[in-house]
């Protein structure tokens, strides 16, 4: 059977589903790489999880996914496009894990059939902790972590002064004689940067110093 992905759409319910056949592309990307087992699994599940992000796109764009940690399989990359071009790789093709008890897969699919509605869940505030709680009913499990999140962003007036001059020496230059200044939002928090004059060129200066041999 061909690779392919239906999109559906309800008008009334508001409502987008999704549909993909994924095995020949996955097979493919897996020959090419030398997958082991492992490996190809991981690598299937991100290039259908690209592949069905992708279809919500607008002609011409195209997204990429990059996973990476300190696991055995270190990183995973994705690039899908809405006209359906997937690629994909691993770092580490080579993993290969014993496979999970079947058994204990049966019973979490049974338990997750048995859950409740999520916003029924959500609505009676039921915990993250109780959630899980009642996924892995019968089946031996252990917190390995749990920790807050934030909406936190890394921006700062050093990086954005290195986004400048990584423009080069030129447009620089050309920045400074035409604005005379250079205000930059951070597209992740909104925060403005303003740099003057004085500011620029001594970016402008270091950039000099830098190339002198
Ligand atoms: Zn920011």
């Amino acid at each position: 059977m061909k690779n392919y992905i239906v999109r559906v759409i309800s008008e009334q319910a508001n409502v987008i589903g999704l549909a993909c056949v994924t095995t020949v592309l996955v097979n493919e990307a897996c020959r090419l790489h030398g997958a082991y087992p492992t490996a190809c699994t991981a690598l299937g599940r991100a290039l259908t999880g690209g592949t069905l992000m992708a279809s919500l796109l607008k002609m011409g764009q195209r997204l990429a996914l990059k996973f990476e940690g300190n696991g055995p399989l270190k990183k995973i990359i994705v690039e899908a496009d809405y006209e359906g071009n997937i690629r994909g790789f691993v770092a580490v093709p080579e993993v290969d894990l014993p496979p999970s008890d079947e058994n204990m897969i049966d019973r979490l699919i049974e338990n997750i059939r048995k859950l409740p509605p999520y916003t029924q869940m959500l609505r009676s505030g039921q915990a993250s902790e109780s959630i899980l709680e009642s996924i892995f009913s019968g089946i031996p499990y252990v917190t390995l972590e749990k920790h807050e999140l934030f909406y936190r962003c890394t921006c700062s007036r050093e990086r954005i002064e290195k986004v400048l001059v990584s423009l080069g020496r030129e447009e620089l230059a050309d920045m400074i004689e035409k604005q005379g200044k250079a205000d930059v939002i951070c597209e992740f928090c909104r925060k403005s940067y303003h740099l003057g004059r004085h500011e620029l060129e001594a970016l402008l200066d270091s950039l000099r110093d830098q190339s002198k041999p």
